[in-house]
């Protein structure tokens, strides 16, 4: 037998609807903040990640998929979207659109070589969103709020806001410079990947999942404290509009992330949920102006968000979901072989209303088919024999509620829908005196 690869995991048929349904989410809340799915390949050139992710990152230098493909270039399995998106903004010159910023959008999966446990694995799975092309803090707000009112869309609940900011290019080398001095004198009490860390970039040393709690790191001077006038400037912004929002958050000056692009405004969203245990960050992002242009692109401010499907559906394992049991709008009983075709005909014009609907197909005695409408937790069941078809009548029984009405053929579909909502009581959807009609 062969199996499947470490870190790898099939999502069998009992599971494929939770990912379908996160993936709807996905896909209205994006309409809501007006952003459009973009596809890129699986695999791109290596240098796309060793350039846009960074040669610093654990990422690239750990974590990669790298192979040699049968014409001798070196390909990647993508360890995350971003570089992707902007290389495919880049190529397809979508940077030069009339609509800016480009509002994007991407799902799939990604690869990372990293040691498997729970929500950690090899092949695992992203949504992320990218705006691109322009500096407002106030789209900086807006990603924020578009990754938060995602969260309340899954009704995920108590979840913390953390934000910080890099500031420009210009901060950050500035800052570099204190953080180096300061850990000169105490590198050697962190890990070995600290002290590499900290002759190619300082940064990463306070993003050390090893030494995190090390009084080095907590004591180390924080970002927040260099930043530029202008830099300042942007990051008060953000903070203004979050506040105009009503976003709840906390400035968070230790926080930095692991990918070398980050300028600016950097944030993370937490779940304080059980089933999440210690992998307890939902999303991660933050602004980065420098990647597009360092893509061999023109000079590009993004800011963007990147959050993990899997942890996603683990925090779901913690909300309280609506009783959603699978159910059918209408099941049809046909009696009679002279009525099948006009039964046919009708259930037919109710799919096109939109209305989900199956067909007896069972010469059952009666008891059997009711008992079938049952089973697929049918609303309505539609009874129709040969007395019916002569009336131009049909009788339709509602489940819930256990009223059975006769109602005109060409009334059924607005019957139907007149009385979906169980809130319309008696009403036969008709009245013209309730307040619903
Ligand atoms: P990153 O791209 O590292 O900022 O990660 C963004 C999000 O992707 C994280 O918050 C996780 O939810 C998810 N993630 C990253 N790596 C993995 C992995 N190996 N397995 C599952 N989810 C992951």
């Amino acid at each position: 037998m062969i199996n499947k690869i470490k870190g790898t995991y099939d999502i069998l048929p009992e599971d494929s609807a939770k990912w379908q349904d996160l993936e709807d989410v996905i896909r209205n809340v994006s309409k809501l903040f007006n952003f459009k799915e973009i596809r890129t390949p699986i695999f791109e050139y290596s240098e796309l990640f060793h350039r846009g992710v960074g040669e610093t990152t654990d990422i690239v230098k750990k974590e990669t998929y790298d192979f040699e493909d049968r014409g001798g270039r070196s390909v990647t399995l993508r360890p995350e979207g971003t570089a992707s998106v902007v290389r495919s903004i880049i190529e397809n010159k979508l940077y030069a659109d009339a609509t800016q910023p480009l509002k994007l959008y991407y799902q799939g999966p990604m690869f990372r070589y990293e040691r498997p446990q729970k929500g950690r694995y090899r092949q695992f799975h992203q949504f992320g969103a990218e705006a691109i092309g322009s500096n407002s803090p106030l789209i900086d707000a807006e990603i924020i709020n578009y990754a938060a009112t995602f969260l309340q869309a899954l009704r995920i609940k108590n979840i913390k806001i953390k934000i910080n900011s890099l500031g420009d290019a210009e901060s950050k080398e500035l800052y570099k410079e204190k953080l180096r001095e300061y850990l000169r004198p105490n590198i050697h009490q962190l890990c070995g990947d600290c002290n590499r860390r900290y002759e190619e970039n300082p940064l990463r040393v306070l993003d050390c999942k090893v030494d995190k709690d090390n009084p080095v790191l907590i004591e180390a001077p924080k970002p927040l404290d260099f930043l530029t006038e202008e830099s300042k400037y942007h990051f008060d912004q953000v903070i203004a509009a979050l506040d105009a929002i009503g976003l709840d958050y906390e400035i968070d000056k230790s926080l930095v992330r692991g990918l070398d692009y980050y300028t600016h405004t950097v944030f993370e969203i937490d779940a304080d949920l059980e089933s999440l245990g210690a992998q307890s960050t939902l999303v991660g992002g933050g602004r980065y102006n420098k990647l597009v242009e360092s893509l061999d692109g023109p000079d590009t401010p993004a800011v963007g968000f990147a959050f993990g499907l899997e942890r996603l559906l683990l925090a779901l394992e913690s909300v309280d979901k609506p009783q959603n049991a699978p159910f059918i709008h209408c099941f049809m009983i046909a009696l009679g072989d002279d009525v099948q075709a006009d039964a046919l005909t009708m259930v037919n014009d109710l799919r096109h209303g939109g209305l989900i609907c199956d067909y007896d197909f069972f010469n059952k005695n009666l008891k059997g088919k009711f008992k079938q409408a049952e089973r697929l937790n049918a609303f309505f069941i539609l009874i129709y024999g040969e007395e019916e078809a002569k009336e131009k009548m049909i009788n339709v029984k509602d489940t819930r509620s256990g009223i059975q009405e006769r109602v005109p053929l060409r009334n059924l579909y607005n019957y139907i829908v007149n009385n979906l909502n169980p809130s319309h009581g008696s009403c036969s959807g008709n009245c013209s005196s309730c307040d619903e009609c």
